[in-house]
């Protein structure tokens, strides 16, 4: 947890304010009646005491601090005791406005995702957890730490056509990842690495520039160590999907319950294995996501592979993308494609529970 500034800090402070331009007052978060004034920056808030202490240990010490100070008297605003913090002040606005008007209006999409990180990382500085867990939990239904939402997640990021747009609607995992470590919200990390992996090796080295950044400095980079356990992810990931191929779908005997099994025309008698050579075909065939740009992308392959087989008109979960990816002649008979509903299933289930282990994350729990 980051130091903020107590009396010793403000004293440095004071003596630079002497000669520099006096902070400037928040237009919004400035009471008549408050008692105690914020710093941050080159802004000032006057605000309450009552409410930073009782919901913020750090705040309430760094405010008693400051009263046992005779040095604290020789410098006040609006003739209130000022307590100077080492916050950015559009940071400290979000986080004073959350504990004010609680969390409810915060979206967790890539607009919002500023607001959302100043006030995880000041409510973990200020371990004020009713804030953090309301935005966690929020947070958690795009990093989710269960698969069913992670499809949900999935289908919100695809728009009318069927084409899908993350990057559009989530905010950039390489974000995610960096606010996740400096806060100890581990259990966004296994998704968010996910998620990142599926991104091309030379664009998660290079990191991610927020749009319509031009400079450098913008860049939002990996540190060393994630940067090696998303690549390993990603190796794992890839030979997961190469591995579920040639157990489950090449050469697949059709079910021991077959309808078709026992039919006299021998074209007929085959359509079972045929439909999974085929099906094999498709995903070797779309491994480096030429047909439906989603490469590197197991969680999807291996639901598609099912999805081709029951959509009526074969195109799979691409959607209109995709169109016609099977031939209508290709189609399992229910048994056979019960059975493999089930291998897909247990595949998703078996890739899902072994992200943090792919990733290197230690977590307590993981479905
Ligand atoms: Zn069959």
């Amino acid at each position: 947890m980051d130091d903020f500034s107590t009396n010793r800090h403000a004293e440095n402070l004071i003596k630079i304010d002497v000669t520099s331009s006096p902070p400037i007052r928040h237009p919004d978060l400035w009471f008549g009646d408050g008692n105690i004034v914020l710093v941050a920056g080159e802004i000032y808030f006057k605000v309450h005491q009552g409410l930073l202490c009782r919901h913020s240990t750090p705040l309430q010490e760094g405010i008693n601090a400051l009263e046992a100070t005779e040095d604290a008297k020789l410098y006040s605003i609006e003739g209130k005791p000022v307590l100077i913090l080492n916050d950015q002040p559009k940071d400290l606005c979000h986080f004073l406005l959350a504990l004010y008007d609680g969390v409810s209006s915060v979206k967790h999409d890539n607009h919002d995702f500023e607001i959302v990180s100043a006030l995880l990382r000041l409510s973990t500085k200020y371990r004020v957890q009713h804030i953090r867990n309301d935005i966690l939990r929020g947070m958690s239904m795009v990093w989710p730490r269960n698969l069913s939402a992670w499809e949900f997640r999935e289908a919100d990021a695809t728009d009318s056509t069927g084409v899908y747009k993350p990057r559009s609607v989530y905010p950039h995992p390489i974000l995610v990842i960096n606010l996740a470590k400096e806060t100890g919200a581990l259990e966004l990390l296994p998704s968010a690495f996910y998620d990142l992996s599926r991104c091309s090796a030379s664009e998660i080295a290079t990191g991610y520039l927020p749009p319509g950044s031009t400079d450098r400095s913008e860049l939002h980079t990996l540190a060393d160590e994630d940067l090696l356990n998303t690549l390993r992810g990603r190796e794992h990931a890839s030979r997961f999907l190469s591995t579920f191929v040639v157990n489950e779908l090449e050469g697949r005997e059709a079910s021991p319950n077959c309808v078709n099994k026992s039919d006299v025309d021998p074209f007929r008698k085959r359509i079972c294995q045929a439909t999974f050579e085929a099906t094999t075909f498709e995903i070797l065939r779309d491994v480096n996501g030429v047909v439906l740009h989603r490469s590197s992308d197991p969680l999807f392959a291996i639901m598609d592979a099912d999805l081709m087989q029951t959509r009526a008109d074969g195109s799979g979960a691409g959607g209109a993308g995709g169109g016609g990816r099977l031939s209508l002649l290709h189609r399992a008979c229910e048994p056979c494609r019960m059975e493999f509903t089930t291998a897909v299933d247990a595949a998703r289930d078996e890739l899902w529970h072994k992200l943090p282990y792919w990733f290197g994350i230690n977590l307590p729990s993981w479905p």
